[in-house]
């Protein structure tokens, strides 16, 4: 605790103490679209009742945090400080705290807060909060304190109720990336009932393609890798596809019409929708999780033609979040990743640009 200071929010203030604490905590932010990320010191808050502090030790790089560094999708509030596939160590808990005690293993994932009280709220879809669930950076606590700052940083102060658990059982490094790129593709894969014997395409092999890989696999689907780069094959049949279907190979791409029950989508960059819809069978689903910066062009008839969806999802809420981290403990799933040093994290975000990451980096925060 190395500064007090007097919080802006009367209401907040008068209600509870009139001092709120902070403390200062390592970081790495980027202060312009155009800027490199750097070290950078930010202020969290002490621990509230309800609040547990968690000690940083390994947080993923996932293409949503070089979209925001960037102000590629626009609304970004420098200085970030991104990383949302957050694992570490609690340090100290409020006195209310009731699921984890000093010294547990903790995660934090894309989320820290939300309403609570909406229909999506109370059935465990905070991520679709009603009322705006509040990002893990780049996020407006809803207090009214501030910005929120994410897991390029030493320790972070979240909610016991946006906590979640991790096994000790498994690498801690692997683990990390599960709250995005695990999450982000075990929720559409359930929720369209991925089973035994369904033809699924995972479109792009990056972060969340080889979870959608590894856990397309665990549910029994036949899988096909769908990439626009040769030189992943191999990996793709390691990670556990049953096929690999090169996207710039018309042939591959013309005896693959009608063929899949489902597609999910993960490519960052701008792409043709179009050409992956007709590989959908009648009543197929294709569901964009990638969020490539500019707006795509789909006409109605790919759709009609063939009874087909075009659909969209967003990371999970807790619950699941939850279910998915203590599924992936009991099938020893993690993530394949090469651990950089923060002072690397620019040179991390262009190799991830040219699809240089097998499959997802992560910062070892004992580095900062
Ligand atoms: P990533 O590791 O960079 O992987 C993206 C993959 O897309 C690349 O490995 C590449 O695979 C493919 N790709 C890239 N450029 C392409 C191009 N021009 N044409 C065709 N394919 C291309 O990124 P990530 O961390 O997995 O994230 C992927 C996207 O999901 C990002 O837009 C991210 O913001 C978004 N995301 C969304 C959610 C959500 O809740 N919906 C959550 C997390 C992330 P191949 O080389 O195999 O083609
Ligand atoms: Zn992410
Ligand atoms: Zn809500």
């Amino acid at each position: 605790m190395k500064n007090t200071f007097f919080c802006t929010h009367r209401i907040f203030c008068d209600i509870c103490f009139l001092k709120i604490k902070k403390m200062s905590t390592k970081a790495y932010a980027a202060k312009a679209a155009t800027s490199p990320l750097e070290p950078w010191t930010l202020e969290r808050r002490a621990p509230k009742p309800h609040d547990v502090q968690i000690e940083i030790l390994f947080c993923g790089v996932c293409h949503s945090d070089l979209h925001t560094a960037r102000n590629e999708w626009g609304g970004t509030i420098y200085p970030v400080v991104p990383g949302h596939e957050i694992v570490g160590r609690v340090t100290n808990v409020g006195d209310q705290v009731k699921k984890y005690k000093k010294g547990d293993l903790a995660a934090v994932g894309c989320l820290v807060d939300s309403c609570r009280e909406c229909n999506n709220c109370k059935e465990g879809l905070e991520q679709y909060c009603e009322n705006g669930m509040v990002g893990t950076y780049n996020g407006q606590e809803r207090d009214g304190s501030g910005v929120t700052y994410g897991g390029y940083s030493k320790q972070i102060v979240v909610h016991e109720d946006f906590v979640l658990k991790i096994s000790d059982k498994l690498p801690l490094e692997g683990v990390a990336p599960l709250l995005c790129a695990g999450i982000t593709t075990y929720s559409p894969l359930k929720h369209w009932n991925i089973k035994k014997g369904d033809k699924v395409g995972i479109l792009g092999l990056g972060g969340l393609g080889h979870m959608g890989v590894k856990l397309a696999v665990s549910f029994g689907a036949e899988v096909t890798m769908i990439s626009h780069t040769p030189a992943k094959e191999k990996d793709a049949k390691r990670l556990g596809a049953h096929k690999f279907l090169l996207s710039s190979d018309e042939e591959q791409v013309k005896s693959a019409a009608n063929y899949f029950d489902f597609i999910l989508d993960t490519v960052s960059a701008p792409h043709d929708y179009n050409m992956y819809l007709n590989m959908l069978k009648t009543n197929g689903v294709m569901t964009c999780v990638g969020a490539p910066p500019t707006p795509a062009q789909i006409p109605a008839f790919n759709l009609i033609m063939k009874r087909r969806s075009l659909a969209g999802s967003l990371i999970g809420g807790i619950p699941e979040t939850q279910e998915m981290l203590d599924y992936c403990a009991e099938h020893n799933i993690v993530s394949d990743v090469e651990v950089i040093d923060i002072k690397d994290i620019n040179e991390s975000y262009e190799r991830m640009l040219k699809g240089d990451v097998r499959y997802r980096f992560v910062i070892d925060m004992a580095t900062l």
